[in-house]
């Protein structure tokens, strides 16, 4: 938890977006990191673990995460959005 909450604050403090980061494991190994992007972007669709789930794709070529772990994170100690839907 305290890498999806480094990317949260590495995000704001960039002005990226808002306070949110996220990040994708598998089998105990983060394949996948991110932060809320949207302001960055211009694209109301780069949440942070839209961005991490971007990533662990990148890294393991393929589009399917059916076996990875979400761990989103922001600064007031919330869960990510994403988290809402899943746990
Ligand atoms: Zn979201």
């Amino acid at each position: 938890m305290q890498i999806a909450l480094d990317e949260a604050y590495n995000g704001i403090g960039n002005g990226d977006g808002g306070p949110f980061g996220s990040v994708i494991t598998k089998e105990n190994h983060i394949i996948g990191r991110g932060h809320n992007r949207v302001l960055k972007n211009g694209d109301p669709t780069c949440h942070g673990e839209m961005e991490a789930i971007r990533d662990a794709c990148r890294n393991s070529k393929t589009i399917t995460a059916a076996t990875a772990s979400n761990f989103s994170k922001n600064t007031n100690k919330e869960k990510g959005c994403i988290n809402y839907l899943y746990n």
